[in-house]
């Protein structure tokens, strides 16, 4: 949590690396009518962004903090309201949308699955995955039993409700 999200974390640079290497050719934190994602292909209307698992709330890996609860809930509802408006923003404008999170990234065979996502997005125009779920709210008793509030990004109607214990599994690295 110590970490502060930069402009180029890792995974992003790793993914970024990968796409070169396949012959994709990107800009970097370009302005569109929404915001700068983090690799955009101007031409097809790609626009790809790199979320922290725990700034965006990823399911798997999101970790409720104990002190300043509310601070980091507030911080959570806010930016994946930001991100669902960026993405439904630039959908209607004929924008394709890839939201990739930072634990995609950490394995080698992970990033060439991404880089095959993304080719397929900027050549055929398809998008994949489908459907995203995002941890917008945490519920919690006394002893870290939490009610894990999830919608889809592009359905604010959508909800589920994940309960499990608190974990604070670090996700592998491979550096
Ligand atoms: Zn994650």
């Amino acid at each position: 949590m110590s970490r502060i999200r930069g402009k180029d974390t890792k995974p992003e640079h790793r993914l970024r690396r990968a796409l070169w290497a396949a012959g994709l050719r990107y800009r970097k934190h370009a302005r569109t009518r929404a915001g700068r994602p983090d690799i955009v292909f101007p031409g097809p209307r790609v626009a790809v962004f790199v979320d922290g698992c725990f700034w965006h709330g990823c399911p798997d890996h999101y970790v409720r903090p104990r002190t300043r609860a509310g601070f980091w809930a507030e911080k959570l509802r806010a930016n994946t309201a930001r991100d669902r408006r960026q993405t439904l923003e630039l959908e209607s404008a004929d924008w394709l949308v890839m939201r990739v999170w930072e634990c995609e990234l950490h394995e080698q065979h992970d990033v060439d699955a991404v880089v095959t996502d993304v080719r397929r997005a900027v050549r055929d125009g398809v998008r994949s995955p489908a459907a995203r779920w995002v941890v917008v709210r945490v519920e919690s008793d006394a002893n870290d039993h939490e009610a894990r509030h999830e919608e889809l990004l592009r359905d604010p109607s959508s909800h589920r409700c994940v309960h499990r214990v608190r974990q604070t599994r670090k996700r592998k690295r491979q550096d």
